[in-house]
């Protein structure tokens, strides 16, 4: 039996997983040259970014128990932080009870751990899929015909990209529409004394949540160069994450200014607790085009069509969160293997 997986996050890499960890023959197809989709890590010159997801929940006993593997490897570490929440202008704090758990060094650490002895086929991405009599045949974005034919293809992709991979099959109408809403990450390095306990923002309208990115654990921001060449004269590194109504009236296009609007709501939120404003001294911004889903509640964790074969899996089918990509995969190959599901 022979499997194409498209995309390599936690979708796609745990379902390849386990998979392969029951003797099915997979192939992974991602079209950028790492793994990890959303959980993505970006080097810069002047620091190591997380720029998707910035911490994780694990409320499911199957996840909790892989959460607690992670962390036995040292993948995986506990962020404790007491949550402040910008109420009217004001930061107040509801301390919780909550854990929450951050890759380690970077966020996308665990799709590394999870990619281990599978077979990934980098800066590939597949445009076409088309159904032969001998199984399922990729078409890449260069043109190229993948020469294997599956038995089964998995897409592990945001719904909205499925959906048009799986046109014309009788999958495509169990696909929902227009899932996601876009979201502006702006990551800051600033000069400014700020109080410790401020680690992690629960925001407004416009800024929906802000991690002190310096304030995580085991977090390895700099290589020896880039610290010799000086860009590492900052106090502190922050992600702002903008709300999804902000990020959709100041699209992609927008002539807004990401970093000064960023800049001037963290100014505002912190300034009863500085003593001298903020200081940018680098700053770098990523427009996710699919980041929050619009309901969590979706229909079904897997969409799956066996006389076909084909599965359609991702965190956006069970609650658009990490821990969601982890159940998604689970609950296919749960699928897979019992032919009376
Ligand atoms: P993805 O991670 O998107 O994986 C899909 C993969 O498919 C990608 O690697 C992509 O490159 C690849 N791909 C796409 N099209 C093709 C193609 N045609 N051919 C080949 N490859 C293709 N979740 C939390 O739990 N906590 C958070 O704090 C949090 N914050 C977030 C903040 C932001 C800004 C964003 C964007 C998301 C956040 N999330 C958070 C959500 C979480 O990151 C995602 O739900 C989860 O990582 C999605 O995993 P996935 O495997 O379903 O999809
Ligand atoms: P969680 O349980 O920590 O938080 C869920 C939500 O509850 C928070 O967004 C916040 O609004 C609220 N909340 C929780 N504890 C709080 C406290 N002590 N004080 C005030 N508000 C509190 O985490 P989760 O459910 O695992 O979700 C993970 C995070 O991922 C959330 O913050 C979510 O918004 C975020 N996310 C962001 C995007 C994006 O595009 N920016 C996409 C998906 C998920």
């Amino acid at each position: 039996m022979k499997v194409a997986i498209i995309g390599a996050g936690i979708a796609g890499l745990t379902s390849a997983r386990e998979l392969t960890r029951h003797g099915v023959q997979v192939q992974v197809f991602e079209k950028s040259r790492g793994v990890g989709g959303r959980l993505a890590n970006k080097r810069l010159e002047w620091g190591n970014i997380d720029m998707g997801a910035q911490y994780f929940t694990a409320r499911d006993e199957r996840f909790q128990k892989q959460v607690d593997q992670w962390r036995e490897q040292g993948i995986v570490a506990c962020w404790q932080f007491n949550p402040h929440s910008l109420r009217s202008g004001e930061l107040t704090t509801r301390p919780d009870s909550t854990p929450r758990f951050v890759g380690t060094p970077k966020m996308n650490s665990l799709a590394h751990a999870l990619s281990q002895n599978i077979d990934i086929a980098f800066q590939t991405r597949i445009e076409r899929l088309e159904r032969t009599k001998d199984g399922w045949s990729l078409v890449a974005a260069d043109g190229h015909v993948i020469q294997e034919r599956y038995d089964w293809v998995v897409l592990s992709l945001p719904a909205e990209q499925s959906k048009v991979l799986l046109s014309g099959t009788p999958v495509e109408c169990q696909i929902p529409e227009q899932t996601h809403v876009p979201c502006w990450a702006l990551a800051l390095a600033t000069l400014g004394d700020v109080p410790a306990e401020i680690q992690g923002i629960f925001g407004d309208e416009v800024v929906s949540w802000v991690s002190r990115l310096s304030s995580r654990p085991q977090r390895h921001f700099q290589d020896k160069e880039s610290r010799q060449k000086g860009l590492g004269n900052y106090d502190d590194l922050w992600m702002l994450h903008f709300s999804s109504e902000w990020s959709t009236a100041h699209a992609k296009d927008s002539a807004v200014n990401i970093t000064q609007a960023g800049l001037e709501w963290l100014s505002a939120a912190l300034e009863k607790h500085v003593e001298k404003p903020l200081q940018v001294v680098h700053d770098f911004k990523h427009y996710w085009r699919y980041a929050r889903v619009k309901d969590d509640k979706a229909a079904s964790s897997i969409i799956a069509d066996r006389s076909s074969g084909v599965g359609v899996i991702g965190a956006w089918s069970a609650g658009g969160r990490v821990e969601g990509a982890y159940l998604s995969a689970l609950d296919f190959v749960d699928y897979f293997f019992h032919e009376d599901n």
